[in-house]
């Protein structure tokens, strides 16, 4: 259901650029590996509501960006991959991203103090075309 929600966000941002500065050469829509967004999904809305807004034409991407963490304690800088996470904490964190702070600690100092430095929410990055 979110899905919808977040592809008209971006397509409402693409349309508001294509009105002001015309079409872009490409646009990277990056999701957070922290966010519980289904790529499938999210594409078919999106392309909906290109249709409806006559930007067919629009080409774009999606990029996963990793998650990186910093530690309030100690200051250790890490993403997930280093923690050795079974699937199933995977899973939970991707299904419910709230659960990282039962799941994640500082693997330096085992603080569960620490702040998300990125691989949150879905952001757009677009690209111009060249001139
Ligand atoms: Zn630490």
């Amino acid at each position: 259901m979110h899905e919808s929600v977040i592809a008209l966000g971006i397509v409402r941002e693409i349309d508001k650029h294509v009105k002001s500065s015309g079409p872009p050469a490409r646009i990277r829509v990056v999701l957070g590996e922290l966010q519980n967004v289904d790529e499938v999904v999210l594409g078919e809305y999106m392309k909906m509501y290109l249709e409806e807004q006559g930007l067919r034409e629009v080409d774009y991407v999606f990029e996963w960006e990793k998650a990186r963490f910093r530690c309030s304690a100690c200051g250790y800088e890490w993403s997930l991959d280093e923690l050795g996470l079974t699937d199933s904490e995977r899973e939970t964190i991707h299904f419910l991203p709230e659960a990282i702070y039962a799941i994640v600690k500082c693997p330096k100092c085992g603080s569960r103090v620490y702040d998300v430095l990125s691989g949150r929410g879905v952001r757009i990055v677009i690209e111009e075309k060249e001139r």
